[in-house]
């Protein structure tokens, strides 16, 4: 076997398939509302000797020696991510926002307790108690959704099965939902039955941290999010917290609640959950961090907004139905149903012109969830890419026509020219 300093043979088999993908990801559309594109430093930390590390624990704190360095660069994520979202607490080494939350559950519940979540078929996320998801197998889960003449949630009906159910811990936050969360009421809701208040924040982690949403930090116990949606870090999961409570154990602790919590969320990371840290993943969330918390990530964040605004108006414009009637975060749920499309036709025939999207269910969707009635698009990625507004209306007016023509394979083909031409016009790692 040889060794890395002397290996000669290029594994050429896996780099052309990597050749292949960035290919595909410099000339299509990408819409996909969890995707975005991260910078160069983003990916060199990712890629780098940060690998070969071993560091189970916390800084100062390892099972491991040699972690001098790791210790230095951990801990800077750390202070940069509080310092974005002006966090007292946090810990950046959950490897995906799946493990972020699993690890708030283990810390906070028993096998069989109530959690309570947003409704998975009106958007919300499988780990908020999905049955195939540990959140449905070892908890009770029960759901709080939309109404079905606005598609914006009614907080009374929260409330109602708030009080009905009596969760240990009251889950907000989604995969598919464009507008805002009102945490004052949610904090209201839960301290009435002694819930633990969750906001996982995985979507719009990068506007709230640059105040352009509601401030979850400061109404809910703990909030989890990804690092790689709209924070465009590398693949990951942290948790964070701010301000101190009373903790629901009923346990006395002179050092405050919030440090007994921290303590319990910490062991649900490690050892709960996962074994050692991903340290060049740790690294690769300083950077975006630090990059998060520039003006121009600022810049970055308002023109995604504008660009959703700009792309739902154009996608009504053309009679689509955009669910709850618009957005104020980065992403859309369109019901295709006005058009007579499904989810999937459209994702299928999409993916033939270079245009990524999702197919996605609707709120009281008729069709199953290989079908659906809707898709879900996002302005991240494009965003990275350096679209601006009028940008956002040329791809609706791509992704009309080729809808409009799903059975017209040579007009599709057309498109497909055109759009991987145009990108061109936004290089990606130039
Ligand atoms: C994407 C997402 C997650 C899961 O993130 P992974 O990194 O894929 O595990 C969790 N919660 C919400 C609301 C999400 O949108």
């Amino acid at each position: 076997m040889s060794t890395a300093t002397t290996t000669t043979a290029r594994d050429t088999q896996v780099f052309d398939l990597i050749a292949k993908e960035q290919h595909r990801q410099e000339s299509g559309i990408e819409l996909i509302a969890s995707e975005n594109f991260v910078s160069r430093q983003v990916m060199e930390a990712a890629g780098s000797v940060l690998t070969n590390k071993y560091a189970e624990g916390l800084p100062g704190k390892r099972y491991y020696g040699g972690c001098e360095v790791v210790d230095q660069i951990e801990q800077l994520a750390i202070d940069r991510i509080k310092e974005l979202f002006g966090a007292s607490w946090a810990n950046v080494q959950p490897h995906s926002g799946a493990q972020a939350n699993t690890a708030v559950f283990l810390a906070c519940l028993q096998p069989g307790d109530t959690i309570l979540g947003f409704d998975l078929s009106h958007g919300g996320h499988l780990t908020h108690g999905s049955p195939v998801n540990i959140s449905g197998k070892y908890f009770r889960p029960t759901f709080y959704g939309v109404e079905k003449e606005t598609g914006v949630i009614n907080y009374d009906i929260v409330e109602e099965t708030a009080l009905r159910e009596r969760p240990k811990v009251l889950i907000c936050g989604a995969s598919a939902y464009s507008r805002d969360w009102d945490y004052v009421r949610l904090r209201a809701i839960a301290d009435q039955i002694g819930a633990l208040l969750l906001a996982d924040i995985s979507h719009p982690a990068g506007l709230i941290a640059k105040g352009l949403l509601n401030d979850p930090l400061e109404h809910c116990h703990i909030v989890t999010t990804t690092t790689h949606k709209t924070l465009r870090g590398p693949r990951g999961g942290l948790i964070m917290m701010r301000n101190d409570f009373e903790n629901p154990f009923g346990i006395k602790t002179p050092k405050g609640d919030i440090r007994l919590m921290s303590s319990l969320l910490d062991s649900g990371v490690f050892p709960g959950t996962q074994g050692g840290p991903l340290e060049h993943v740790i690294a690769a969330k300083a950077v975006a961090f630090g990059e998060a918390l520039s003006e121009d990530f600022y810049d970055y964040a308002v023109q995604v907004k504008a660009n959703a605004q700009a792309m739902a108006k154009a996608f009504v414009d053309k009679g689509y139905q955009i669910i709850s009637g618009g957005t104020d975060n980065h992403l859309m749920l369109i019901d295709l149903r006005s058009k007579g499309l499904t989810g999937k036709l459209a994702e299928n025939t999409l993916i033939k012109a270079d245009i990524t999207i999702n197919k996605n269910m609707v709120p009281f969707d008729d069709k199953s969830p290989m079908v659906t009635s809707g898709m879900r698009v996002g302005t991240a990625a494009m965003t990275s890419r350096g679209m601006k507004e009028s940008d956002m209306e040329q791809i609706v007016g791509y992704i009309d026509d080729v809808l409009m023509n799903h059975d017209n394979d040579a007009k599709i083909q057309t498109v497909r020219e055109e759009i991987n031409s145009w990108m061109k016009a936004f290089p990606l790692y130039a």
